[in-house]
């Protein structure tokens, strides 16, 4: 948003409490690469460059690309500043941090969709002993204290650190909600190769039928790695890690699990082939250069799998919330956040207080807003529009769009 704004000649600064890419500093676990390819992280004007476009950045190489940006492209940015307050004045906002004031007659919100972990209610019934730790804080699987682990959640990072952690030799339990199954390669290309080309990454937000619940569908089951591998339910199980329905209850010690484990895995089955569908469709269509259709195999999942272990029986000492995240608005005074305290914005226009804007969370304007690389697109409607606004024209919410 800096470098559109500066196309634009509008006075801006960025405030960051920690260092450029903070989160991809302090918020990864130390093995953790993306699970998108690398051509897939350009930024306006900032290509990917590297000399290895369909492999998976680290971490550090994400900070590393994202500082190497920031500073090709001189963007104002103020370090070491936390925001923690934003509100209303005359008509702009007065935003307070620290020690210092400023007033803007914008201000976009770009702190980040993964601020706060979402921990279920029954994280309340972990009892004394077994460490809980939201995947923020999880780091390798040396740093956990010996014994079994349950990983709470099969999302991406799920399913990524009860892989890591199995193949650390510890015992490992998954529960298992509702989760996005997805092959890492498809016909000989990447899945990402293909969201991309056949349009999926392109859908926009007000294209999609209920919006807010698909801002909330759990990341997919996808691990960026040199093997390419596929890790899913399958390759946990083959890999001695036991699969169990979602986590009800967690009560004096025992941990309670619904039996719905075979139905939701055979829901993303059918998604799976749904979205396989759309692709071999696709490629039909425009006589695409890929290999020829496949389809997986259904998921095995034990026909009777534990409704009920007993932690100190069954030797767990950690267990790890993978159940994603919000944003944190805690600073937020602008009287906006819904019932919920979720931000309802159109495509990153937060309607009802003008001059007011987010980005960098799921879907915002399209799918691909998901990820690093969206913020190009999204960043050059936005500023369009913000720009329309300070001249005070009149936009309509979905000028952007
Ligand atoms: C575990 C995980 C894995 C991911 N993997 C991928 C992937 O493989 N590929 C991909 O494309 N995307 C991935 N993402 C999504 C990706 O992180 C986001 O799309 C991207 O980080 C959004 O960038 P951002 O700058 O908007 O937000 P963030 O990277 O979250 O940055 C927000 C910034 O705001 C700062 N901040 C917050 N509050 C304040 C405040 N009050 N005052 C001052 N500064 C503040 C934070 O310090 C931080 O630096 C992943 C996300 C997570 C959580």
């Amino acid at each position: 948003m800096s470098r559109r704004l500066t196309e634009r000649s509008i006075d801006h600064v960025v405030l960051e409490r920690g260092e450029v890419a903070n989160s991809w500093r302090t918020d990864r676990w130390d093995s953790l690469r993306l699970l998108t390819p690398n051509w897939q992280t350009g930024l306006p004007g900032f290509a990917y460059a590297g000399d290895d476009p369909d492999g998976f950045m680290t971490a550090a190489e994400v900070a590393d690309h994202l500082g190497a940006f920031a500073r090709a492209l001189d963007i104002p940015v103020r370090t070491g500043v936390t925001v923690s307050s934003v509100q209303p004045h005359d008509d702009g906002y007065r935003v307070l941090t620290g020690d210092e004031e400023y007033v803007a007659d914008a201000v976009v919100l770009a702190n980040g969709g993964s601020g706060i972990p979402v921990l279920p209610p029954v994280a309340d019934g972990v009892p004394a002993g077994v460490l809980s730790l939201p995947s923020k804080a999880y780091r390798s699987p040396d740093l956990l204290p010996d014994g079994g682990v349950l990983v709470v959640g099969a999302s991406a990072s799920g399913v990524q650190l009860a892989d890591e952690i199995a193949r650390s030799g510890r015992p490992v339990t998954v529960a298992t909600g509702e989760h996005v199954r997805m092959p890492r390669t498809y016909r000989g290309r990447d899945i990402f190769w293909w969201m991309d080309a056949a349009g999926v990454l392109d859908e926009r937000f007000d294209e999609i039928d209920d919006i807010v619940r698909a801002r909330h569908v759990p990341s997919p089951q996808l691990v960026g790695s040199d093997d390419r591998r596929t890790v899913d339910l399958g390759s946990l199980r083959a890999r001695g890690v036991r699969l169990v329905g979602r986590l009800g209850r967690l009560q004096d010690g025992v941990a309670q699990f619904s039996g719905g484990l075979a139905n939701t895995a055979r829901l993303a089955d059918l998604k799976l082939d749904r979205l396989l569908d759309r692709f071999d469709e696709w490629a039909a269509a425009t006589h695409a250069d890929v290999g020829d259709p496949e389809r997986f195999a259904p998921t095995e999942v034990d026909s009777s799998p534990a409704l009920e272990l007993d932690l100190a029986r069954e030797g767990i000492q950690t267990i790890v919330w993978a159940t994603g995240f919000r944003p944190d608005y805690s600073w937020l005074d602008v009287p906006v956040l819904d019932y919920k305290g979720r931000l309802p914005h159109e495509g990153g226009v937060v309607v009802k207080s003008p001059g007011l804007y987010v980005m960098g969370t799921s879907l915002l304007r399209r799918r691909r807003s998901t990820y690093i690389g969206g913020a190009a697109q999204d960043s050059e409607e936005l500023a369009e529009h913000l720009t329309g606004f300070l001249a005070g024209r009149p936009v309509a919410a979905d000028a952007a769009v």
